[in-house]
């Protein structure tokens, strides 16, 4: 086994990483603190923009449809090193959407959004939750019918995090209500100016903003179905484990424990140099070993996806272990800077920026986000270890 990048993955992480010296501003680094603005903002637009003139955004994809023809581990290599840079958060729709169309999609699909989606002009939130189904995803009621050559959509959906700012939405439907109930459901890209589409923002503890989005009579081209009629439930559940994967690259968790490490060893907190404490550098010790684990981790999913194995327990287990480790770097944090960690980053004496500030209060979330850790659990029981359901009907 070997656990060294080849010289050409490194070669290509070091093109990443010049290419963000170069193109991560301090306008663009403000700009990521703004909530709203992180992936929306103008500075952020014309970064994604700069990305996708790279073809980067298609980096794995056949060069017939516009991509680079890479592999995993080097689409990995460059989540990690834009979650590192912490200025475009590795988003879900180069990481799990687009693999989806690629694999599931008509060939109308493939032309009508890949190429999009490789210069970063598509962009889709995720419409998967609804108010009375949440883990139970399958109890979907958004329902879509067909009208002559157009799907006529119906329903709301909830926690739909960048429908404020996307160009389209993933959305799940209920195309057929009386057919078990994984087996009516179908996926439809349908654009967020489509009239009839209503979003109402949704605002967490960290700022971060989701929404609820309202379909009413929403007319959607019939092209936009993806794939085929009511067989939508095998696309959203492999997009899910590839959503997972997505959100947890472990870079920004690198990033968080290098910049703790700094700020202990900086005099900034106080006049006092938290290094100088025996308790603190051991468990500052733990804590970045536990972030190295993490980045074996992301490389291992990475590495299954490649080879073309079931990814979904590795990918899984990699979620949860990200984001209870997150919780940890965030409690230890705030614990250690005492009352500065409490300063956000307007203030100009908040040790790091204020960024331990803003993970205490983002930690939770990345908990539930993607599924709930517990259900996760039972998954990994269930697809990792073969063990029998106990009759949850919850999304696999
Ligand atoms: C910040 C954030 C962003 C999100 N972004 C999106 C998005 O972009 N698109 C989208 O579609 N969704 C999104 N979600 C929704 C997320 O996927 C759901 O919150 C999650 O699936 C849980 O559903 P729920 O909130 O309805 O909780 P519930 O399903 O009501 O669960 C409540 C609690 O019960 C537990 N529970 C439920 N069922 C079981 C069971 N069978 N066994 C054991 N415990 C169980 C859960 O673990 C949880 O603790 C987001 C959520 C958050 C917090």
């Amino acid at each position: 086994m070997n656990f060294e990048l080849t010289d050409p993955q490194r070669q290509w992480r070091d093109e990443v990483r010049a290419f963000l010296r170069d193109n991560v501003t301090p306008e663009l680094e403000r700009e990521r603190h703004i909530e709203g603005k992180l992936r929306f903002g103008p500075e952020a637009r014309a970064f994604r923009k700069k990305v996708g003139d790279k073809g980067w955004w298609g980096l794995t994809w056949p060069r017939e449809y516009g991509g680079l023809g890479k592999g995993a581990i080097e689409m990995h290599i460059m989540a990690r090193e834009f979650d590192y840079a912490k200025v475009i958060p590795a988003d879900t729709t180069y990481l799990s959407i687009a693999p989806m169309i690629m694999r599931y999609g008509t060939e109308e699909n493939k032309r009508d959004f890949i190429p999009g989606i490789t210069r970063g002009e598509v962009f889709a939130a995720l419409g998967y939750s609804e108010p009375d189904a949440g883990t139970d995803l399958a109890s979907l009621r958004t329902r879509a019918v067909l009208d002559g050559d157009q799907w006529v959509i119906n329903g709301s959906k909830i926690w739909t995090s960048n429908a404020h700012g996307a160009s389209h939405v993933w959305l799940c439907v209920r195309t057929d209500p009386d057919a078990p109930k994984r087996q009516g459901i179908s996926v439809i890209m349908a654009p967020m100016n489509a009239k009839g589409i209503e979003v109402q923002p949704l605002i967490c503890w960290s700022d971060y903003r989701t929404n609820q989005v309202f379909f009413t009579d929403v007319r959607v081209p019939r092209r936009n179905l993806i794939g085929e009629v009511n067989k939508g439930w095998g696309y959203i559940t492999s997009a899910l484990t590839h959503e997972r994967s997505a959100v947890t690259t472990g870079g920004d968790l690198r990033r968080e424990i290098d910049d703790l490490i700094e700020v202990c060893r900086s005099g900034l907190v106080g006049g006092v140099r938290l290094i100088d404490r025996l308790s603190v550098r051991q468990r500052l010790a733990e804590l970045d070993a536990d972030v190295e684990v993490m980045r074996l981790y992301g490389f291992r999913g990475a590495s299954l996806i490649e080879a073309g194995e079931d990814p979904t327990a590795t990918l899984t287990a990699q979620k949860i272990y990200n984001s209870e480790l997150r919780q940890k770097i965030a409690d230890f944090g705030t614990q250690i800077l005492g009352m500065y960690g409490q300063l956000n980053w307007r203030d100009r004496d908040a040790p790091g920026r204020g960024d331990i500030e803003r993970l205490y209060r983002y930690a939770p979330e990345v908990r539930f986000a993607g599924g709930t850790n517990e259900v996760l659990r039972d998954i990994i029981a269930q697809r990792g270890y073969g063990m029998p359901s106990y009759g949850r009907s919850a999304r696999s």
